[in-house]
């Protein structure tokens, strides 16, 4: 049997990040009564997926740091009480810089929260501004310094490139500043432009200049350059860390393993199915606490399985197996070993015994790689 991963979506957040697509509300009225439903979610739903143990919990959201900590603390104890949890587990929370005092990271080690993820994404106060983010550089900087005085190894921060008037040499700094404070996992983005986003908007009204391709291609050469010589392991194409600091939820969530999502517009996934709960706080849990249908459920198709296994794979440092995709999806074997081809020829893949893997010059086309490699 295998191991399982949980997710808790926590839709909460202070404010709007104008680059940000995912599912939250600013609106903390109905945050008691959605509790209440990922609580009665995650006890509802233990028996769904055989499993072994649960290796991996994750709290992202949306802000879980807003949720006090005896908010965290039922979220948790209801998971040990619903499931197998291996006393290893990688228990993480995503935390927003301005939250994380000496208290509140204190008490997190106390209910057995060991990994914490820290939305830095820059340390010049005006590149956050520019994204309406709600907290400071010297903020990012002192919450690392929390989480390591109260004893957290274990620290991921996220970091983006390609904003506009973010220089060379600002970029280098931010990355550089992580290296400095000795944090073992960085997880870095290219600021892209997704709909319904206020960047978007301000885009489509002019009131921005267009972000430049190049500018974010080249300060992904610096990342890539300055995760080299430092040696952290490029183990995937946006997750770098230092050896043996993977994260082990991504990782699993790459190796197709099955997890649960809880929470609103969360995403669960076992070997034939998708489903997704409903991405909106306020019918959430009126649906959940009614037990009424709150998600929807997609049975993977053949095609599904093998877009998506080339899609995870293909960005980890191992790439994707020959053998797997002969073994699994024998009817996509041949074109796509015409298909990987064309850019092996190109130098934008490379094979190595039965895996293949991107090039460094693939990195950055690997959509379009995937575009032609696709079912
Ligand atoms: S804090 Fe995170 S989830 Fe919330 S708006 Fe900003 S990027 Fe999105």
């Amino acid at each position: 049997m295998d191991n399982l991963s949980l997710y808790i979506h926590i839709p909460y957040c202070k404010r709007k990040c104008n680059y940000c697509n995912f599912h939250f509300s600013t609106n903390f009225a109905t945050k008691k009564k959605v509790i209440s439903a990922i609580l009665k979610e995650i006890e509802t739903r233990r028996y769904e997926i055989p499993y072994d143990k649960v290796e991996s919990i994750y709290l992202g959201g949306g802000t879980p740091s807003l949720l006090d900590v005896e908010e965290l603390q039922q979220i948790l104890n209801i998971i040990y009480r619903s499931f197998r949890v291996d006393s290893d587990a990688e228990i993480t929370v995503e935390v927003n810089p301005d939250d994380l005092t000496m208290d509140k990271a204190k008490s997190y080690i106390e209910i057995g929260i060991n990994r914490l993820s820290i939305g830095v994404q820059s340390f010049f106060d005006k590149h956050l501004e520019w994204m309406n983010r709600v907290h400071s550089a010297k903020e990012s900087q002192v919450s690392i310094q929390i989480a390591q005085d109260v004893g957290f190894n274990n620290i991921s921060c996220d970091l983006i490139f390609g904003i506009p008037h973010c220089t060379h040499q600002q970029w280098t700094y931010n990355v550089q500043q992580l290296f400095r404070l000795g944090v073992p996992h960085i997880s870095c983005y290219a600021l892209t432009v997704e709909e319904k986003t206020q960047l978007h908007y301000d885009l489509k009204k002019s009131r921005i200049d267009p972000l430049s391709d190049l500018h974010t291609i080249e300060q992904m050469e610096i990342l890539l350059d300055l995760m080299e010589f430092n040696h952290y392991e490029a183990y995937e194409i946006s997750n770098y860390c230092k050896p043996g600091s993977r994260a082990l939820h991504n990782s699993k969530y790459w190796s197709g393993l099955p997890y649960l999502g809880f929470g609103p517009s969360a995403h669960s996934f076992q070997i034939d199915t998708r489903r997704w709960n409903i991405s909106n706080n306020h019918l959430y849990s009126n649906l959940v606490l009614n037990s009424e249908q709150y998600f929807e459920t997609e049975t993977l198709t053949l095609s599904n399985k093998f877009n998506e296994y080339l899609m995870i794979n293909i960005r980890r440092v191992e790439g994707f197996s020959l053998s797997y995709v002969i073994n699994n999806f024998p009817t996509y074997y041949k074109k796509l070993i015409q298909n990987i081809e064309i850019h092996l020829q190109k130098s934008n893949l490379v094979l190595e015994g039965r895996q293949v893997k991107l090039t460094r010059q693939g990195k950055f086309i690997c959509d379009a790689i995937l575009a032609d490699l696709f079912a």
